[in-house]
């Protein structure tokens, strides 16, 4: 609990000691804070925890971002939830008279963002292409270089024949990195090598295609959120305190193919977790992989998948340009860094299990009206991460206003 000690001044325990109350802004978040990182201030000040799990705003992100679905929303269950999200669950008994219209509503916010991205980055996407989305600060926590082997491992199936009836997919990256940040810089390079190599392969870009927009901001993620039919939410377990992107992309209407990790946790409880796409290893595995070993190498020896993948960082399959980049990202994999273990982030523990999850989503999403009935359950379900409800509970809890 210390706040200052001989060597050590602690941020986080200054501010648990001065603070009225301490949120960890999802559930799974809040219970991490008081069982370890704060363990011995909660046993002190039990009543200074409270979960306030964090919201989104349906004003941006649903009825601007998304005029045609909040339409096929006004048409199905009139036009109150607009004032009164809690509203949308009525939808909930209505899905399988919209589905159809959800598949076109779906398919025109596609083009729309298709158009944009053509417009922006100079790369056209046929209209048919399912939309993976990982959009988010670029940091290894949150593993874009998990999906970056993943597509890999895709691409590799697709080309020698092994993966069959592959729906054609594009993988839509947008983030920015810290200025300081160099292995995430790396990652974005590495990201746009494979999008260089692959959109130009006349074997599987009819299939598989890869885009990392530039400059990724709120505008252009409204059109992404709105486009998206998957949305990636993978980071390690126990590392993302929450996350808002996933509750962006829930509400309109896309499936989350995710770790259970932040508000991942309860919107598969709202939604379903037969609607939505878990994989991985969750809080539990990981603490136990951290005190009993884990051997990354194994891992990457065993499957020869993963070793095409993590090899193709240093073999020259994906050309870094000779600033040894990509070797810095293989270092951190294979025998870790002064300060750190091998792989801390388990890309090489969850990789498996995650483009099978990804292949399941793609196979899935075949049947057209069993796939919209997954995405409407998603916005059916998502009025408890609107803003308004955070903003009610912070001002009866905490504050202590009526409203
Ligand atoms: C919502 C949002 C984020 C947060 O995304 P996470 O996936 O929760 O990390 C980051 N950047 C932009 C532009 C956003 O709109």
């Amino acid at each position: 609990m210390s706040v200052c000690s001989s060597d050590r001044f602690s941020m986080a325990n200054l501010a648990v000691f001065v603070g009225k109350t301490v949120n960890g802004v999802a559930k799974l978040h809040t219970e991490i804070l008081k069982d370890s990182l704060f363990k011995t201030a909660y046993r002190y000040y039990p009543e200074k925890f409270q979960n306030k799990t964090n919201g989104i705003t349906q004003r941006r992100w649903l009825m601007l971002c998304n005029r045609e679905l909040s339409e096929l929303i006004d048409d199905t269950i009139g036009k109150d939830w607009r004032n009164d999200i809690s509203l949308l669950g009525g939808l909930n008994g209505r899905i399988s008279d919209i589905t159809d219209r959800f598949v076109q509503v779906k398919a025109e916010k596609r083009k729309q963002l298709f158009e944009y991205v053509k417009q922006h980055e100079g790369i056209e996407i046929p209209d048919h292409f399912i939309v993976y989305s990982q959009v988010k600060r670029l940091h290894e926590y949150k593993r874009q270089l998990m999906t970056a082997f993943a597509i890999l491992e895709i691409y590799k199936g697709l080309k020698d024949g092994t993966i069959k009836n592959f729906q054609p997919s594009v993988f839509l990256f947008g983030a920015k990195s810290a200025p300081s940040y160099k292995r995430a810089k790396a990652i974005i390079k590495l990201i746009n090598e494979i999008a260089r190599k692959l959109n130009s392969d006349k074997d599987t870009n009819g299939l598989l295609k890869v885009v990392f927009v530039q400059n990724y901001n709120v505008s252009y993620a409204e059109k992404i959120v709105a486009g998206t039919d998957v949305s990636l939410q993978v980071s390690t377990a126990g590392l993302e305190a929450s996350g808002t992107g996933n509750m962006k992309f829930m509400m309109n209407g896309a499936v989350t193919c995710g770790t259970m990790d932040g508000a991942n946790i309860e919107i598969v409880e709202l939604a379903g977790r037969e609607n939505n796409y878990i994989f991985g290893a969750e809080v539990d595995e990981i603490e136990r992989l951290k005190r009993e070993g884990y051997d990354p190498l194994k891992l990457i020896e065993t499957n020869p998948l993963h070793r095409y993948a993590v090899s193709a960082l240093v073999d020259g399959t994906i050309p870094d340009d000779g600033t040894e980049c990509f070797k810095d990202l293989y270092d951190a994999l294979t025998v870790g860094a002064a300060w750190h273990k091998p792989d801390h982030y388990f890309i090489l523990q969850d990789l498996q299990s995650y483009v099978e999850a990804l292949l399941k989503i793609n196979a899935d999403s075949r049947d057209k009206t069993a796939f919209a009935t997954k995405q409407l359950k998603n916005t059916a379900n998502s009025a408890f991460f609107s803003s308004d409800r955070t903003i009610k509970e912070y001002a009866s809890d905490i504050w202590g206003i009526c409203l």
